[in-house]
């Protein structure tokens, strides 16, 4: 799968790029991130890409054409064609089952906003998916873009050492529950001992457990999950 990032601030992408599950990824060519410095499309001398809002208030504004070219430019840069995303918080809430659907792609061009964000023209030229990460405002879409891209590559067959493990994760379509209580070693710490059944052996026992307890986590904590918003 090929990710295309645009950013004023690639350097943000190094240290996420070159560790575990990722860095893996990418050497074992599964996942290809390329990043693209927006700047390098601005007409201007001193390479800008922002200007002041019409009609006054605070910040600056991503201008329409460096944005525009720099996504057109990206996208005609590979045979297939990317699903272009412009990370807002203004766009769909970032839920699982949406990560799923990304994960079934084959290229995304992720773009990241700075300042008090972009020009409208770039959302009625492009018409790009609009996300949203989550209802607060980040800095910039970097950190955005990075949540996209580690919750779809879980999903991509090869990255993850065992295939089951999204299938049991918290919101999967194929659960939609919040996961049951795990544990590890020790047996007992400070008191607590682990559940009696997951000793046992008998894995209708545990299943069953596990169940019962991912469906009253997600009573507890997410009605809304279960349609009981
Ligand atoms: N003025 C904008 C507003 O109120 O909607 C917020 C701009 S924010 C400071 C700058 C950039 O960060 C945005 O253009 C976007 O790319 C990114 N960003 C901030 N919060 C985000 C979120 N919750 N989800 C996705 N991107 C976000």
């Amino acid at each position: 799968m090929r990710f295309d990032v645009l950013t004023l601030f690639p350097d943000i992408f190094n240290g996420y790029l070159s560790q575990s599950l990722l860095n893996k990824a990418i050497n074992n060519q599964l996942v290809e991130v390329h990043l693209h410095n927006v700047r390098d499309w601005s007409a201007d001398k001193h390479h800008r890409v922002d200007d002041r809002p019409y009609g006054g208030g605070p910040g600056m504004i991503l201008m329409v054409e460096p944005m525009v070219d720099a996504i057109e430019s990206v996208q005609s840069r590979d045979d297939e064609t990317a699903e272009v995303i412009v990370l807002t918080p203004t766009g769909e809430p970032l839920k699982q089952p949406l990560v799923e659907e990304l994960a079934t792609m084959k290229r995304l061009m992720l773009v990241c906003g700075r300042y008090e964000g972009f020009d409208q023209r770039v959302f009625d030229v492009v018409r790009p998916r609009e996300i949203s990460v989550g209802d607060y405002i980040l800095n910039g879409g970097e950190v955005a873009a990075m949540t996209i891209i580690d919750a779809v590559i879980r999903l991509i067959p090869g990255v993850l050492g065992d295939e089951d493990s999204p299938r049991q994760d918290s919101f999967s379509t194929s659960n939609r529950l919040l996961e049951f209580p795990q544990y590890t070693r020790p047996r007992s710490f400070r008191g607590l001992d682990v559940p009696e059944v997951l000793l046992n052996g008998n894995h209708a026992e545990i299943d069953n457990w596990r169940r019962t307890q991912s469906l009253q986590r997600t009573q507890d904590r997410r009605r809304d999950l279960l349609g009981e918003g």
